[in-house]
């Protein structure tokens, strides 16, 4: 499938990222051209509620922020940091269901072809943004690859607050220790 990046929305998203962050990133960019990608794959709207999981940190993170709405705060947004320049984007489900989602990384065989991109990538070599970015919008989807994928929608649990019984601070409880996670590290190391 040929996947065209739209230049006007394209400006527009990346308008709201240095709204948000003062300035694009090469890695937002690609966050962006992400998020383009899956919209067309997934046919969802500006406004729809997506469900997005990162696995870098590394700026990635903010073109969701600033595009969809999509934020850490309101768990739209995961990170699994498996250190990849990937992302799983889905729409929204029902508790238990099973949706149509994507999952698309900036493929290294693809990134040969650009080879300012490629030495970006693999940081064998210093290249600045101004000198990436260019060649990121040139290159546009062709540099993507992707695949279907099921996600299953978490379902709902009830949140339980306990008070932690060493340091007396009440926490989420997501364990099954009457100890919050700060002092269970503490006792499993000291
Ligand atoms: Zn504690």
């Amino acid at each position: 499938m040929n996947i065209e990046i739209d230049t006007k929305p394209f400006l527009k998203y990346i308008r709201k990222i240095e709204k948000f962050t003062g300035f694009a990133s090469p890695g937002s960019v690609i966050g962006t051209q992400m998020y383009m990608i899956a919209k067309k794959l997934l046919n969802f709207k500006e406004d729809e509620d997506i469900y997005v999981t990162c696995e870098t940190s590394n700026c990635l993170p903010d073109a969701f922020q600033a595009i969809c709405k999509s934020t850490i705060g309101n768990g739209k947004l995961s990170i699994y940091d498996t250190g990849k320049m990937a992302v799983t984007i889905n729409k929204k489900g029902a508790p238990g269901e099973t949706v149509k989602g994507v999952r698309i990384i900036l493929d290294p065989n693809k990134t040969r072809d650009y080879p300012i991109i490629h030495k970006w990538y693999f940081n064998t070599e210093k290249v600045p943004a101004e000198k990436v970015i260019p060649e990121l919008i040139k290159a546009g989807a062709k540099i993507y690859s992707w695949e279907y994928k099921d996600v299953k929608v978490p379902k709902n649990t009830k949140k339980v607050v306990k008070i932690c019984k060493i340091c007396k601070e009440p926490y989420i409880a997501r364990n099954e220790y009457y100890v919050c996670p700060q002092c269970h590290n503490k006792k499993k190391e000291g």
